[in-house]
Protein backbone atom coordinates (compact mmCIF):
# COMPACT_ATOMS: atom_id res chain seq x y z
CA UNK A 1 0.00 0.00 0.00
CA UNK A 2 1.40 3.59 -1.14
CA UNK A 3 1.76 6.22 1.87
CA UNK A 4 3.55 9.28 0.50
CA UNK A 5 5.31 10.04 -2.64
CA UNK A 6 8.00 12.73 -1.28
CA UNK A 7 8.20 15.66 -3.63
CA UNK A 8 11.14 16.84 -5.16
CA UNK A 9 11.48 19.96 -2.84
CA UNK A 10 10.20 20.75 0.89
CA UNK A 11 11.53 22.24 4.21
CA UNK A 12 10.66 20.17 7.01
CA UNK A 13 10.75 20.10 11.31
CA UNK A 14 12.62 20.73 13.72
CA UNK A 15 11.94 16.90 14.67
CA UNK A 16 12.97 17.74 18.33
CA UNK A 17 15.62 15.22 18.65
CA UNK A 18 18.07 13.59 16.34
CA UNK A 19 16.43 11.89 13.52
CA UNK A 20 19.38 8.64 13.51
CA UNK A 21 19.76 8.53 17.08
CA UNK A 22 17.02 9.77 18.43
CA UNK A 23 18.61 11.61 21.05
CA UNK A 24 16.54 14.60 22.60
CA UNK A 25 17.37 18.27 21.28
CA UNK A 26 19.25 19.84 23.93
CA UNK A 27 18.06 23.43 25.39
CA UNK A 28 19.23 25.66 23.96
CA UNK A 29 18.90 24.30 20.53
CA UNK A 30 22.19 22.92 18.72
CA UNK A 31 21.17 20.71 15.89
CA UNK A 32 22.05 20.97 12.54
CA UNK A 33 19.60 20.93 9.36
CA UNK A 34 20.16 17.97 7.48
CA UNK A 35 19.72 17.09 3.93
CA UNK A 36 17.57 14.40 3.47
CA UNK A 37 19.39 14.15 0.07
CA UNK A 38 22.58 15.49 -0.09
CA UNK A 39 23.00 18.71 -1.59
CA UNK A 40 25.39 17.11 -4.07
CA UNK A 41 22.32 14.54 -5.16
CA UNK A 42 20.73 17.60 -6.09
CA UNK A 43 18.88 17.08 -2.87
CA UNK A 44 16.52 19.97 -2.10
CA UNK A 45 14.45 18.18 0.68
CA UNK A 46 15.82 20.17 3.89
CA UNK A 47 15.33 18.76 7.87
CA UNK A 48 15.38 22.21 9.93
CA UNK A 49 17.60 21.23 13.30
CA UNK A 50 17.18 17.37 12.71
CA UNK A 51 21.28 16.24 13.28
CA UNK A 52 23.16 15.92 16.50
CA UNK A 53 26.73 16.86 15.85
CA UNK A 54 28.25 12.93 16.22
CA UNK A 55 25.39 11.42 13.77
CA UNK A 56 25.94 14.24 11.29
CA UNK A 57 30.11 13.58 10.97
CA UNK A 58 29.45 9.71 10.65
CA UNK A 59 26.75 10.64 7.32
CA UNK A 60 28.79 12.95 6.56
CA UNK A 61 31.85 10.95 5.99
CA UNK A 62 29.40 8.50 3.94
CA UNK A 63 28.02 11.20 1.61
CA UNK A 64 31.15 12.68 1.25
CA UNK A 65 32.78 8.86 -0.11
CA UNK A 66 29.68 8.33 -2.65
CA UNK A 67 29.73 11.59 -3.62
CA UNK A 68 33.69 11.85 -4.98
CA UNK A 69 34.33 8.63 -5.57
CA UNK A 70 31.09 6.07 -6.46
CA UNK A 71 29.16 9.05 -8.07
CA UNK A 72 31.89 11.27 -9.18
CA UNK A 73 31.25 10.25 -12.83
CA UNK A 74 27.53 10.39 -12.84
CA UNK A 75 27.63 13.53 -11.23
CA UNK A 76 30.02 14.88 -13.77
CA UNK A 77 27.63 13.55 -16.68
CA UNK A 78 24.41 14.69 -15.00
CA UNK A 79 26.44 18.23 -14.57
CA UNK A 80 25.71 18.55 -10.79
CA UNK A 81 28.40 20.42 -8.72
CA UNK A 82 29.06 20.45 -4.90
CA UNK A 83 28.90 23.43 -2.84
CA UNK A 84 32.34 23.39 -1.48
CA UNK A 85 33.93 21.14 -3.37
CA UNK A 86 35.83 22.89 -6.58
CA UNK A 87 34.53 21.64 -9.69
CA UNK A 88 35.99 19.06 -11.31
CA UNK A 89 37.97 18.75 -14.49
CA UNK A 90 39.52 15.36 -14.57
CA UNK A 91 38.68 11.80 -14.08
CA UNK A 92 40.88 8.78 -12.73
CA UNK A 93 41.65 6.08 -15.51
CA UNK A 94 43.95 3.38 -15.19
CA UNK A 95 44.33 -0.44 -16.32
CA UNK A 96 42.75 -3.01 -13.93
CA UNK A 97 44.08 -6.52 -14.09
CA UNK A 98 40.99 -8.78 -14.38
CA UNK A 99 39.34 -9.07 -10.91
CA UNK A 100 41.38 -6.85 -8.47
CA UNK A 101 39.55 -4.55 -6.91
CA UNK A 102 39.37 -1.22 -7.86
CA UNK A 103 40.94 0.66 -4.95
CA UNK A 104 43.95 -0.75 -5.36
CA UNK A 105 44.38 0.17 -9.45
CA UNK A 106 47.02 2.52 -10.07
CA UNK A 107 45.45 5.90 -11.94
CA UNK A 108 46.22 8.98 -13.18
CA UNK A 109 44.15 11.72 -13.70
CA UNK A 110 42.90 12.27 -17.02
CA UNK A 111 40.86 15.81 -18.42
CA UNK A 112 36.99 15.21 -18.67
CA UNK A 113 37.21 16.14 -21.83
CA UNK A 114 39.36 13.43 -22.85
CA UNK A 115 37.22 10.64 -21.10
CA UNK A 116 34.50 8.79 -22.52
CA UNK A 117 33.14 9.18 -18.88
CA UNK A 118 32.21 5.90 -18.18
CA UNK A 119 30.70 4.54 -14.96
CA UNK A 120 29.07 1.18 -13.97
CA UNK A 121 26.29 0.48 -11.47
CA UNK A 122 25.90 -2.26 -9.16
CA UNK A 123 23.06 -4.88 -8.90
CA UNK A 124 22.45 -5.86 -4.96
CA UNK A 125 19.66 -8.46 -4.09
CA UNK A 126 16.46 -7.46 -2.48
CA UNK A 127 16.38 -6.86 0.88
CA UNK A 128 16.72 -10.61 2.51
CA UNK A 129 13.90 -9.73 5.68
CA UNK A 130 11.66 -9.53 2.59
CA UNK A 131 12.39 -13.21 1.67
CA UNK A 132 12.95 -14.59 5.00
CA UNK A 133 16.65 -15.17 5.05
CA UNK A 134 18.61 -14.71 8.18
CA UNK A 135 20.83 -12.11 8.55
CA UNK A 136 24.10 -12.05 6.91
CA UNK A 137 27.14 -9.55 6.64
CA UNK A 138 28.01 -8.66 3.13
CA UNK A 139 26.58 -8.61 -0.34
CA UNK A 140 24.75 -10.43 -3.18
CA UNK A 141 25.61 -7.96 -5.87
CA UNK A 142 26.53 -8.02 -9.08
CA UNK A 143 28.13 -5.37 -11.21
CA UNK A 144 25.71 -3.35 -13.61
CA UNK A 145 25.72 -2.58 -16.97
CA UNK A 146 28.88 -0.33 -17.80
CA UNK A 147 27.69 3.14 -19.59
CA UNK A 148 29.98 5.11 -21.33
CA UNK A 149 29.05 8.84 -22.54
CA UNK A 150 31.64 8.90 -25.40
CA UNK A 151 32.73 6.13 -27.06
CA UNK A 152 36.03 4.31 -25.75
CA UNK A 153 39.19 5.89 -27.90
CA UNK A 154 40.82 2.29 -29.97
CA UNK A 155 43.81 3.22 -27.70
CA UNK A 156 42.02 2.66 -24.55
CA UNK A 157 40.43 -0.56 -25.63
CA UNK A 158 43.97 -1.72 -26.99
CA UNK A 159 45.56 -0.89 -23.34
CA UNK A 160 42.62 -2.16 -20.97
CA UNK A 161 42.48 1.47 -20.08
CA UNK A 162 39.09 2.37 -17.86
CA UNK A 163 37.95 4.78 -15.73
CA UNK A 164 38.44 3.81 -12.25
CA UNK A 165 35.84 4.54 -9.58
CA UNK A 166 35.94 3.29 -6.10
CA UNK A 167 32.36 1.78 -5.15
CA UNK A 168 32.04 0.61 -1.62
CA UNK A 169 28.78 -1.86 -1.73
CA UNK A 170 28.10 -0.41 2.28
CA UNK A 171 28.69 2.59 1.81
CA UNK A 172 26.36 3.27 -0.82
CA UNK A 173 23.43 0.73 1.36
CA UNK A 174 24.48 3.32 3.81
CA UNK A 175 23.66 6.45 1.71
CA UNK A 176 20.33 4.60 0.89
CA UNK A 177 19.30 4.01 4.50
CA UNK A 178 19.75 7.64 5.67
CA UNK A 179 17.61 9.04 2.77
CA UNK A 180 15.25 6.13 3.27
CA UNK A 181 14.62 6.88 7.40
CA UNK A 182 14.85 10.62 7.00
CA UNK A 183 12.40 10.73 4.55
CA UNK A 184 10.26 8.67 6.57
CA UNK A 185 10.56 10.85 10.32
CA UNK A 186 9.79 13.50 7.75
CA UNK A 187 6.81 12.36 6.47
CA UNK A 188 5.38 10.07 8.97
CA UNK A 189 7.00 11.22 12.51
CA UNK A 190 8.81 9.20 14.73
CA UNK A 191 5.59 8.11 16.04
CA UNK A 192 4.74 5.90 13.11
CA UNK A 193 7.14 3.46 13.11
CA UNK A 194 9.53 1.17 15.25
CA UNK A 195 12.60 2.05 12.98
CA UNK A 196 15.37 -0.46 12.06
CA UNK A 197 17.82 1.36 9.96
CA UNK A 198 19.44 3.62 12.50
CA UNK A 199 22.22 1.04 13.64
CA UNK A 200 22.97 0.60 9.77
CA UNK A 201 23.09 4.30 8.80
CA UNK A 202 25.40 4.69 11.82
CA UNK A 203 27.66 2.24 10.97
CA UNK A 204 26.66 -0.48 14.23
CA UNK A 205 24.82 -2.91 12.30
CA UNK A 206 26.94 -4.77 9.38
CA UNK A 207 23.44 -7.16 8.45
CA UNK A 208 23.04 -4.37 5.54
CA UNK A 209 21.60 -6.01 3.19
CA UNK A 210 19.21 -7.81 5.35
CA UNK A 211 17.39 -4.65 5.13
CA UNK A 212 18.56 -2.62 2.34
CA UNK A 213 19.18 -3.47 -1.73
CA UNK A 214 17.40 -3.59 -4.76
CA UNK A 215 13.69 -2.65 -5.20
CA UNK A 216 11.03 -4.50 -6.40
CA UNK A 217 10.41 -3.49 -10.32
CA UNK A 218 14.13 -0.93 -9.84
CA UNK A 219 14.08 -0.33 -13.87
CA UNK A 220 10.58 1.52 -13.89
CA UNK A 221 10.17 4.11 -16.15
CA UNK A 222 9.93 8.03 -13.77
CA UNK A 223 9.39 11.26 -15.37
CA UNK A 224 13.11 12.67 -15.50
CA UNK A 225 13.74 14.23 -11.98
CA UNK A 226 17.31 13.94 -10.07
CA UNK A 227 15.86 11.46 -7.77
CA UNK A 228 12.43 9.77 -6.54
CA UNK A 229 11.51 8.70 -2.83
CA UNK A 230 8.22 6.90 -2.11
CA UNK A 231 7.31 5.26 1.28
CA UNK A 232 4.79 2.24 1.46
CA UNK A 233 3.69 -0.46 3.59
CA UNK A 234 3.98 -4.18 1.75
CA UNK A 235 4.42 -7.59 4.09
CA UNK A 236 4.29 -5.98 7.17
CA UNK A 237 7.21 -3.48 6.66
CA UNK A 238 7.22 0.78 6.09
CA UNK A 239 9.63 0.91 2.92
CA UNK A 240 11.46 3.48 1.46
CA UNK A 241 11.77 3.48 -2.01
CA UNK A 242 14.70 5.39 -2.96
CA UNK A 243 15.78 5.96 -6.94
CA UNK A 244 19.02 8.04 -7.41
CA UNK A 245 20.05 8.77 -11.15
CA UNK A 246 17.01 7.60 -12.74
CA UNK A 247 17.88 9.30 -15.53
CA UNK A 248 21.21 7.41 -15.61
CA UNK A 249 20.53 3.86 -15.53
CA UNK A 250 20.44 3.42 -12.13
CA UNK A 251 18.69 0.96 -9.98
CA UNK A 252 15.89 1.60 -7.44
CA UNK A 253 16.93 0.73 -4.34
CA UNK A 254 14.93 -0.15 -1.38
CA UNK A 255 15.02 -0.07 2.39
CA UNK A 256 12.95 -1.44 5.26
CA UNK A 257 12.39 1.61 7.40
CA UNK A 258 10.69 -0.51 10.52
CA UNK A 259 8.11 -1.87 11.50
CA UNK A 260 4.46 0.48 11.71
CA UNK A 261 3.33 1.28 15.17
CA UNK A 262 0.34 -0.09 16.30
CA UNK A 263 -1.27 3.73 16.76
CA UNK A 264 -0.01 4.11 13.29
CA UNK A 265 -3.12 5.44 11.07
CA UNK A 266 -2.71 4.59 7.64
CA UNK A 267 -6.61 5.73 6.40
CA UNK A 268 -5.11 9.32 7.78
CA UNK A 269 -2.36 9.54 5.51
CA UNK A 270 -4.57 8.54 2.65
CA UNK A 271 -7.09 11.47 3.57
CA UNK A 272 -7.17 14.81 1.71
CA UNK A 273 -5.08 17.83 3.34
CA UNK A 274 -8.15 19.46 4.50
CA UNK A 275 -9.05 16.41 6.51
CA UNK A 276 -5.26 15.68 8.08
CA UNK A 277 -5.73 19.78 9.46
CA UNK A 278 -9.14 19.05 10.94
CA UNK A 279 -8.45 15.87 12.75
CA UNK A 280 -4.56 15.59 13.32
CA UNK A 281 -3.11 12.39 13.95
CA UNK A 282 -2.07 11.78 17.41
CA UNK A 283 1.26 9.40 17.18
CA UNK A 284 2.64 8.61 20.41
CA UNK A 285 6.57 9.51 20.33
CA UNK A 286 8.59 6.45 20.73
ZN1 LIG B 1 22.36 11.72 16.50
Amino acid sequence: MKLRTLPESKTYGPPGMCIYCRTPEPDPPRYTREHIVAYGLRGNLVFRRAVCQTCRDKTHEIEEFCLQETFRVPRIVAGWRSRHSPEPTTVRTGRPTPGMASEGVEWTDTPIEDAPLAYGSLTFARPGILFGRAPHEGFHVRPGRPLAHKPYPEEWKKAGTTIIATVKPALWCRMIAKIADAAAVAELGFGAFEPCLPAIILGDDKNIGHLVGRARQSRVKVPSAPYHIELFIETGYVIARVHVFPDLGFNAMEAIVGTPSPAFNVRALHAPKQILRARPVKLPLI
